[in-house]
């Protein structure tokens, strides 16, 4: 089954709402997973189920990282806030590493992520 993982910093979880709930319908039929607090508001804002990892600033970051070096993930939507420094950057630039090294695709733009689902869709 097809894996997604969708991570949000604080300002942009609006805009990653707006998206699963938009997508709903196609990601219903993917295996998602998330950082805690994003993945925590998808499912109460969404009838979605998604795989809770640790919040970002506690690790959720390099936890999908990790499924991302296990072959596991299949594509990543990460919206990030470019404005704000954030407490776990190191984790943030590995987990966008692993997914060069593995060719995962990862959109951080809204329009990435809509590439990005409709493309696997289309798989
Ligand atoms: P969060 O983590 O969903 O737990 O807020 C996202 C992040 O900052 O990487």
């Amino acid at each position: 089954m097809t894996r997604v993982a969708l991570i949000a910093h604080d300002e942009r979880k609006p805009d990653i709402i707006d998206m699963a709930q938009a997508y709903e319908e196609t990601l219903a039929d993917y295996d998602l997973l998330g950082t805690g607090t994003t993945g925590q508001r998808i499912t109460e804002e969404t009838d979605l189920t998604v795989e809770r990892k640790a919040s970002g600033p506690l690790g959720g970051d390099v936890q999908i990282a990790s499924e991302v070096a296990d072959d596991a993930v299949d594509g990543i939507v990460f919206l990030r806030d470019p404005l704000t420094a954030q407490p776990h950057e190191p984790d943030i630039s590995a987990l966008l590493r692993v997914c060069d090294v593995h060719d995962v695709p990862l959109a951080t733009t809204e329009t990435g992520a809509r590439y990005l689902l409709d493309g696997l869709d289309a798989e």
